[in-house]
């Protein structure tokens, strides 16, 4: 069953750039699915669309089998049901603590603070960043403000996150950490959607692919189906 689908998804930048043309992809629940495409390809742009943050010029988006919608409501509705992780931290974390960096989101559904303070705790935890709670979210390392930022998304307890470049920037043993958790996150339920540029953890992370190239698809399929289809 389709958690997440795009028909004809069209983008075109105010300068002219055409970002997306005629993008077509689904994906299942409880998948786990990596963008793949060169710097520029379009892959932060397509993200864009998942949480109504950018509006299609032409084609359409679907959750859940509804189409979306741009209103603040349904915007608001949308991102109940899908998070995305920016690939810079400082597009993320901005709150003076790591408290009330992972705060904002559930307090932002209108939730009761008692709710939102077992969140946090429950979110730092699963990242194993509980006891920074306090700490400037600037303080940390690469690969603990990532695991904050995605600390944030897993508070507001999305049915899909989206994680662009998951593990850029981080040494070996972060990108372990960061795949261990999003690995977790999957067995609990939550489908996965992220980009990469790094072939060797897509193979061992996703089960579908997505090439894009240019605004384009050019190829999707299992991991096995597009590595070998040269
Ligand atoms: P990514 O790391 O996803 O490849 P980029 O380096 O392409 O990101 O872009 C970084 C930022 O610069 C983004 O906010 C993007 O929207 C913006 N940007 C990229 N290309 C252009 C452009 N040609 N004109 C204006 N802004 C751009
Ligand atoms: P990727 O995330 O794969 O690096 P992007 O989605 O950032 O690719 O960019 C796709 C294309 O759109 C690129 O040609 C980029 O230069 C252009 N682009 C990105 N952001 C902007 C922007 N704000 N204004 C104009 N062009 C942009």
């Amino acid at each position: 069953e389709p958690i997440l689908e795009t028909q004809d998804l069209t983008f075109t930048y105010p300068d002219g750039t055409r970002a997306l043309k005629n993008i077509n992809m689904s994906i299942n629940k409880g998948e786990k699915v990596a963008v793949m495409g060169a710097n520029g390809a379009g892959k932060s742009t397509l993200f864009s669309h998942f949480n109504g943050l950018s509006q299609p010029t032409s084609g359409i988006v679907k959750i859940n089998g509804e189409e979306m919608k741009y209103d603040k409501k349904s915007l608001l509705k949308i991102r109940q049901k899908v998070g995305v992780v920016f690939q810079n931290p400082d597009d993320q974390l901005f709150a003076p603590t790591v408290q009330e960096d992972v705060a904002f989101g559930p307090m932002n559904l209108g939730l009761d603070l008692n709710e939102v303070d077992k969140r946090v705790e429950k979110s730092l935890k699963m990242v194993g960043m509980e006891g920074f709670e306090e700490k400037p979210p600037h303080h940390l390392s690469g690969g603990q403000q990532k695991r904050v930022s995605i600390a944030g998304i897993i508070a507001m307890d999305p049915e899909l996150m989206i994680i662009d470049e998951p593990t850029a920037g981080l040494d070996p043993q972060g990108v372990d950490q960061v795949l261990t958790i999003l690995n977790h996150l999957n067995e609990k339920g939550m489908t996965l959607l992220v980009s990469s540029h790094n072939v060797e953890l897509i193979t061992e992370f996703a089960n579908k692919i997505f090439i894009v190239h240019d605004g384009e698809i050019i190829n999707e399929g299992s991991t096995n189906d597009v590595f070998s289809n040269h």
